[in-house]
């Protein structure tokens, strides 16, 4: 269960947080915060119980003159060991596409980050039924050049409209695409669509968890808004222990 801080929280307020949270470490689930990138090494030093942390974003690049870049080798060096990566808001507010992804998932591999690759329909392209199309794109050009993978990649669908609009997709449409995404995955490599994790993403609340996480399709959350409230988040983490356990 990802926790995606965007630019939300100081450290004082987000050791809170996750110190209140470690608290009662859930049995089967595993907890990983995204902090900003200016305090993410103090991660380390706090009680996180079980808990992982990683960044909202890494470069492509190792080093040198990238100013404002933050490179996967210092945030494996400082204790993070997931980076995201094209959630939609680097995407449309950034201009970040497909094809650098491929590099950004190169280089968080090379340093031991576990990436967690982004991708979802805008609402126009669902309304105009392309979510299948965009979906796949964004899979071939962000995976096809990497084939065949080895190294571990965890998935999230998050559909644009659902973030932080309040707008869930329903468990239907949740499970259609990540089955979708697992089909495409295993044309493009036999078996990964079964060895990948998919998170769903996309105003997940304490309301929607059990019914999203109880489908043996959806593996888990990546949970913007309401990982910044201890109790939602609290609530969301221990409804998808039970849905593990069950
Ligand atoms: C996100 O930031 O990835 C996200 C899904 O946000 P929210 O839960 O607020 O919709």
């Amino acid at each position: 269960m990802a926790g995606n801080w965007k630019m939300n929280l100081f450290p004082s307020t987000a050791q809170d947080l996750v110190e209140s949270l470690a608290v009662e470490a859930p049995k089967h689930t595993q907890v990983i915060y995204f902090p900003q990138a200016p305090f993410l090494g103090c991660l380390q030093q706090w009680n996180l119980g079980k808990a992982q942390f990683g960044a909202q974003n890494i470069s492509s690049q190792s080093s040198g003159a990238f100013t404002g870049e933050t490179s996967a080798e210092l945030v494996h060096a400082l204790g993070g060991q997931f980076t995201l990566l094209g959630h939609s808001e680097r995407r449309t507010l950034f201009g970040e596409t497909s094809a650098q992804l491929q590099d950004k998932i190169v280089a968080a591999w090379k340093h031991q980050l576990l990436p967690i690759l982004c991708i979802g329909e805008t609402l126009e392209e669902r309304e105009d039924e392309r979510h299948f199309e965009v979906i796949k794109n964004q899979l071939m050009e962000s995976l096809h050049g990497l084939l065949p993978i080895s190294a571990d990649l965890i998935l999230a669908y998050e559909p644009v409209w659902a973030i932080g609009t309040g707008k869930t997709a329903s468990v239907e449409q949740a499970v259609e695409v990540h089955r979708f995404i697992r089909s495409v995955l295993n044309e493009m490599q036999v078996g990964l669509g079964e060895t990948t994790s998919i998170l769903y993403g996309g105003s997940v609340n304490a309301g929607n968890a059990k019914e999203l996480f109880s489908q043996s399709d959806i593996d888990g959350g990546l949970v913007g808004g309401a990982s910044l409230k201890i109790e939602d988040f609290r609530t969301i983490i221990q409804l998808q222990d039970e849905c593990l356990h069950a």
